[in-house]
């Protein structure tokens, strides 16, 4: 038997999610030393995860990153399997018997929740629904948001909270150019929403925000970033954070921020979007939909860096018509895979999958990106997480199986089970006539929102 990894024996290795980890972890194995063969499988017919559906419409520079993942599916070994489900089309265990290994970079599909009352009440959405139907995403086309009202609250201060703010903040000239799908934007023309109130459990020290992300709240056209001045004053913990020039510049910088909008009153602009700190919903109200929230004042207690929010006792209700929820992504299941259910991630050790938190590895299965370590970082963060798990993995091959069938087996198991698998070529055909629909609306791409969409282009 040839030694694995040579050109008689290339290792096989299947890439179970196509977003920013999956490319990274693909140019990782495909890049290596050894002769590999890349199979990486996705549910959508579309690749490149959050970049396409994630990343915001007016964020254009960082859906870049697109170019490197082309460049990525143009080496030799790689193949792409679209509209595939792990777990539905195909097992955990057949892929295990298929491939010498197995990297799951499926990333965090579904959002932590808040556990109060009236969460699950009509106009009260997650962030990952209004974002998935803003960029098109099939599972969320469907979604509807009634922007009849005059206020909507975010619950969250991070930078998707950040992008659902923006997005609601924007006028529809702001948005046309975008790759924006046509439905939200029709949808959003006619919005009524006056006020958009972005909520932090902690304080402005402590918002989640990148500068840059913030600072665009200066710059809307239609939109006036507002503070009340008392919502800035400090506890000493804080202070001791924004002072310190290494671990606290960011706060510093968004401190900055929020002092200027706290100072700029103006009043002319259609919309205001207020940053409001230390309150917690406790309850979401309404009659058979949300007509408002209350919030709990919070105070900070806990060491720089570490600081806590716990509640006060004291309340305030907010009224408006539509809620987001926006604290955080948290990965899901795949049956036969591990999972550590309080965090959300698949159990690993440097990217080997393992059998539960202290759990002893699992061989032949690894991980990458958000599903490995949670949802926190920017894209090129998965870069550096992809290539620690395929150092694991490389280091592991002298234990892995040894004759695996590869691409073939599962064409032809996919090709038995009647599944119509979507490949690169294929994915360039549906990419081109995206590109063409939105040349005359002046758009860098109108996307399919509908899987039967795409697979008909495709004849
Ligand atoms: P995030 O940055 O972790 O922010 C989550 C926010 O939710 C924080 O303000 C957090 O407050 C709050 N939160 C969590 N649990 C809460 C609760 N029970 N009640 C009230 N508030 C709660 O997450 P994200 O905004 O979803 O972003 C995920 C990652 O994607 C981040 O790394 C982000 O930077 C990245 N991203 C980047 C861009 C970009 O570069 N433009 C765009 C979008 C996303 P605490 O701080 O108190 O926990």
């Amino acid at each position: 038997m040839s030694q694995l990894g040579t050109e008689a024996a290339p290792l096989r290795v299947a890439v179970v999610g196509a977003g920013p980890s999956g490319f990274y972890a693909t140019e990782a194995l495909l890049k290596s030393e050894i002769a590999a063969q890349v199979d990486l499988i996705e549910r959508l017919p579309s690749p490149y995860g959050l970049v396409r559906s994630g990343v915001a419409p007016d964020h254009p520079k960082l859906k870049q990153s697109i170019e490197v993942y082309k460049k990525v599916a143009a080496l030799e070994g790689f193949r792409f399997f679209g509209n595939v489900t792990v777990g539905k089309d195909v097992m955990p265990q057949e892929l295990r018997d298929i491939y010498h290994a197995v990297i799951y970079t499926c990333g965090a599909e579904t959002d932590r929740r808040l556990g109060i009352e009236g969460e699950d009440l009509a106009g009260s959405h997650t962030a990952t629904e209004f974002v998935g139907w803003y960029n098109g995403h099939p599972d969320y086309r469907n979604r509807e948001f009634d922007f009849s009202h005059e206020t909507a609250v975010i619950i969250g201060q991070g930078n998707v909270a950040a992008d659902v703010a923006r997005i609601l903040s924007k006028s529809v000239d702001e948005l046309k150019h975008t790759d924006i799908s046509q439905h939200a934007l029709d949808a959003l023309a006619e919005s009524q929403i006056k006020t958009i109130a972005v909520v932090g459990r902690r304080g402005p020290a402590q918002a989640k925000f990148t500068t840059k992300e913030l600072r665009e709240f200066l710059e809307l056209e239609n939109c006036q970033a507002a503070i009340a001045s008392e919502e800035l004053a400090l506890n000493e913990a804080s202070q001791t954070e924004v002072a310190d020039k290494k671990a606290g510049v960011v706060a510093a910088k968004n401190m900055a921020i929020f002092e200027k909008m706290a100072e700029d009153a103006e009043q002319s602009k259609v919309r205001t979007c207020r940053m409001m700190f230390c309150r917690s919903p406790i309850r979401i109200e309404g009659n058979g939909r949300i007509e408002r929230v209350v919030l709990e004042r919070n105070e900070l207690s806990g060491e720089p860096f570490s600081q806590r929010a716990s509640g006060t006792g004291e309340t305030e209700t907010l009224e408006c018509g539509l809620l987001f929820r926006s604290i955080g992504y948290r990965g899901v299941p795949i049956e036969g895979v591990p999972f550590h259910d309080s965090w959300g991630v698949f159990p690993n050790q440097e990217g080997r999958i393992t059998d539960g938190p202290d759990g002893a590895v699992v061989p032949g299965i690894y991980t990458a990106g958000w599903i490995k370590r949670g949802p926190s970082g920017i894209i090129g963060t998965n870069r550096a997480c992809a290539v620690q798990t395929v150092e694991s993995l490389m280091g592991d091959l002298s234990n892995l199986p040894a004759d695996r069938a590869g691409t073939d087996a599962l064409a032809k198991l996919l090709q038995e089970r009647g599944v119509r698998s979507i490949d690169f070529p294929e994915w360039q055909r549906i990419d081109a006539e995206e590109v063409s629909r939105g040349e005359p609306k002046g758009k860098p791409r109108e996307k399919f929102t509908r899987r039967e969409e795409m697979l008909q282009i495709l004849g």
